[in-house]
């Protein structure tokens, strides 16, 4: 069973269950997520990330932003439903680009998908462009783009990467932009396994 998890409101940080808020978009039912340990919006975390995320968070607040959670600890039930899901929405070959079935790195609790929170506008800042695929949520895919909304996604991506690995966390494997490991005892070492 899982270490101990805290959920992430009790500490001040914002977030959403991305799972949750969009379930009907990825052929979810609520009644599957509380069968593998998702039952609401709330995200969950091992307790020994909160001090780097709130880090984080106090960071953006100076440009009047906040770091939002996406996603914290995902259980192993819920790995392989999304595994399935995905293969019927997206196909095999983006799916097994995209999830890392091999290391379940958020079943961790030390794994976080995040984005940032606008306070001015009230809403998710957009990292990348809708309509943009699969393809768009792995870094770089903004590096070379010619135009103004991308170059934003390319900077806004970049800057959330610096403020994250400062705080001890790393990308994954599959590159995610969104997608951090806290992984601070490999920080000189520069492996990456999750
Ligand atoms: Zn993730």
């Amino acid at each position: 069973m899982q270490n101990k998890l805290v959920p992430i409101s009790e500490f001040g940080l914002l977030g959403s269950s991305f799972y949750w808020d969009r379930h009907e978009d990825y052929g979810l039912t609520k009644a599957e997520l509380a069968g593998v340990g998702v039952a609401g919006k709330e995200i969950y975390v091992s307790p020994e990330i909160i001090p780097s995320l709130t880090k984080v968070d106090n960071e953006l607040q100076k440009r009047g932003w906040r770091l939002y959670l996406r996603e914290g600890y995902r259980s192993e039930g819920m790995y392989k439903l999304l595994y399935k899901k995905r293969i019927a929405k997206f196909g095999q070959e983006i799916t097994d680009k995209l999830l890392n079935m091999k290391n379940m790195p958020h079943t961790s609790g030390k794994a976080v998908d995040v984005s940032i929170w606008d306070e001015h506008s009230d809403s998710e800042i957009r990292l990348c462009k809708t309509g943009d695929g699969p393809e768009s949520l792995i870094r770089g895919f903004y590096d070379e783009s010619d135009d103004v909304e991308g170059q934003r996604c390319h900077e806004l991506q970049e800057y959330l990467i610096s403020l994250m690995l400062k705080q001890g966390f790393q990308l994954g494997i599959k590159n995610e932009f969104f997608h951090f490991n806290y992984r601070p005892e490999e920080w000189l070492s520069g492996e990456t396994d999750g």
